[in-house]
């Protein structure tokens, strides 16, 4: 029987460097998958349906709502975003390591449901740096910006609820800390 893949969780504040530092681990540990989300919200330049997200309808997301096909969703900022089923048990069934990168409403429901999970939240060094790094990322308005610093006033106080809290300082070694946690677990 092949032993099951893991499951990890990465929340955090918008623009802390979740992709950056995922992408990093993904590179450093093979036998490893994204779960690709499904989202309401338009494509960033360079994101790629399929790839980055599946960007969907509102009425396409409220069937796959109705339909059962979420593992977990949420709103952020105006927008839905959840786990397709299909990116994730039969992955995990198959030996496959998984990582979802997903805000914290929808950590709490994936734990919840899956215990295993192993939950880690990505703190920025500081609110400033997290603000630089929204900024520089150039990808939302002055509006959105502003929201999701506001979010994440809220979402840092969370952090306690996860199994483990990595500070993103340099994005290698966050990377090298998750891959730790995850070959301890
Ligand atoms: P998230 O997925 O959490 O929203 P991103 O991975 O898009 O965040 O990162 C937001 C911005 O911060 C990007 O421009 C990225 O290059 C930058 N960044 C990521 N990690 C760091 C770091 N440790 N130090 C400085 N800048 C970073
Ligand atoms: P962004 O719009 O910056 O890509 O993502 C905004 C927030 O939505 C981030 O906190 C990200 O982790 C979260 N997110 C992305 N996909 C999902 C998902 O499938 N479910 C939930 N609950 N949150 C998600």
């Amino acid at each position: 029987m092949t032993e099951k893949g893991k499951l990890l969780v990465v929340s955090g504040p918008s623009g802390v460097g979740k992709s950056t530092v995922i992408g990093i681990l993904m590179k450093l540990r093979g036998n490893m998958e994204f779960s690709v989300s499904a989202t309401t919200r338009s494509p960033r330049p360079g994101e790629q349906d399929g790839v980055d997200y599946f960007f969907v309808s509102r009425e396409r997301f409220d069937e796959m709502v109705e339909n059962d096909e979420l593992l977990e969703h949420a709103t952020f900022v105006g927008n839905s975003y959840g786990t397709p089923r299909s990116q994730v048990e039969s992955r995990i069934e198959n030996g496959i390591t998984v990582v979802l990168d997903i805000e914290v409403q929808g950590a709490a429901q994936v734990k919840e449901k899956m215990p295993e999970a192993i939950t880690v939240f990505m703190a920025p060094p500081s609110l400033d740096a997290l603000e630089s790094r929204l900024r520089g990322r150039g990808t939302e308005t002055e509006e959105t910006i502003l929201s999701r610093l506001e979010t994440a006033r809220r979402e840092l106080l969370l952090a306690p609820r996860y199994d483990y809290t990595v500070i993103n300082d340099v994005p290698e070694r966050a990377a090298e800390e998750l891959r730790d946690i995850l070959d301890k677990n």
